[in-house]
């Protein structure tokens, strides 16, 4: 979105724009600027959710994968002028997987705003994005810890989590949320073993792999939270692969959930619908792209701002008696 976009917005809604808010707190400039105090339209924060974002196409293919954040046309929104901290996350120790772009990157804006610590990986060709989530983190004021590298190596996972506790002093919330897809042309007889292999080590070990060498560190009162897909419940014949990852991460998630649960330690998962990242045009037919989310209810794809409160609901004790539950952000598509 463009500072020009922001100046019709601000216009639509009747608000000072930002540099005329004068002496104003800083938070209350933001939520003026997103409009998320009341106005003559009616309550405030009440909009709709199908008009929320310019109804602009989606350009397909238009970059190899892994995509980057810049060559995208709209590009995502993830929170950068809108998410609010409120100290809900003060201190706490986060490590969030592939959080250079998409749903990582809304969820370390969200994370840091919210007072956090924020350590990520990404895989070294992202530089670019990722020097980006370090600034975003860094002008939060919190810590950041960018840490490069092939989630598919167990030994890289076990080394990101012995520098981020070295680093921050300890652990308090994973989330696995890097992941791979590639659509198959028609289906199994285009699927690979190399890609087979690909899709589960990056899903589903390096899941099992982060979460077992986080445990020793997490404490009573710390989570985990796995990123899975409307995919683990309802399978595109072309994702054959991703989406029994998805699947895979959903009963990880049950039975972890179960296993540490007695130690006070909360798992939980979230399942995006159709969400425009970097993860999307280089993996899919451009013909999906161009109407991708439109089969869902509210009738378009979400942005990855709009995952973030849902993870900081669950890293927190505001979500204190969930467990074993995975929260579906899908744009009105059920999950099962
Ligand atoms: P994204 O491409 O922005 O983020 C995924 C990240 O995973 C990449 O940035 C990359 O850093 C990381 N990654 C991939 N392979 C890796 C490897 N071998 N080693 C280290 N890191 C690796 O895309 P996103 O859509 O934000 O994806 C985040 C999660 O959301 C993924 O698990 C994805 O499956 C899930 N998801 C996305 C959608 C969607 O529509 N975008 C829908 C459902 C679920
Ligand atoms: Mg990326």
């Amino acid at each position: 979105m463009t500072d020009s976009d922001f100046e019709q917005d601000e216009q639509k809604a009747n608000v000072p724009p930002f540099e005329e808010a004068g002496e104003l707190d800083e938070d209350i400039v933001l939520a003026l600027e997103n409009q998320v105090v009341g106005g003559a339209d009616g309550p405030a924060g009440l909009k709709d959710p199908r008009s929320l974002y310019p109804d602009e196409e989606f350009e397909p293919r238009s970059q190899d994968y892994p995509g980057f954040t810049a060559a995208m046309r709209p590009r995502p929104d993830h929170g950068e002028h809108s998410y609010v901290g409120h100290h809900r996350m003060t201190g706490y120790r986060t490590l969030i997987t592939g959080a250079d772009s998409g749903i990582g990157r809304a969820a370390a804006i969200a994370y840091s705003r919210e007072g956090a610590d924020v350590a990520f990986t990404y895989l070294p060709e992202e530089e670019q994005d990722a020097a980006h989530t370090v600034q975003l983190i860094e002008d939060a004021g919190s810590r950041v810890l960018a840490l490069p590298g092939d989630l598919q190596d167990e030994h890289f996972c076990r080394e990101v989590i012995a520098r981020t506790v070295r680093e921050f002093g300890g652990l308090d919330v994973l989330v696995n949320n890097a992941g791979f897809q590639m659509s198959t042309g028609k289906g199994i007889e285009d699927l690979s073993s190399e890609q087979f292999d690909r899709t589960f080590k990056t899903n589903v070990y390096a899941l099992f792999w982060l979460s077992k060498a986080g445990l020793p560190h997490l404490q009573p009162g710390s989570s985990i939270i796995n990123v899975s897909s409307i995919q683990g419940y309802d399978p595109s014949p072309s994702l054959i692969d991703y989406a029994a990852t998805k699947a895979a991460i959903i009963n990880l998630t049950y039975s972890l959930a179960e296993s540490l649960g007695p130690q006070g330690i909360r798992v939980n998962a979230v399942a995006p619908g159709p969400i425009w990242t970097p993860l999307q045009p280089p993996t899919q037919p451009s013909e999906k792209i161009a109407h991708f989310g439109e089969n869902t209810p509210l009738g378009r794809a979400g942005q990855p701002a709009e995952l973030a409160a849902t993870f900081v609901l669950l890293a927190t004790s505001e979500a204190s008696y969930m467990s074993g539950s995975v929260i579906g952000v899908t744009g009105g598509r059920h999950l099962s």
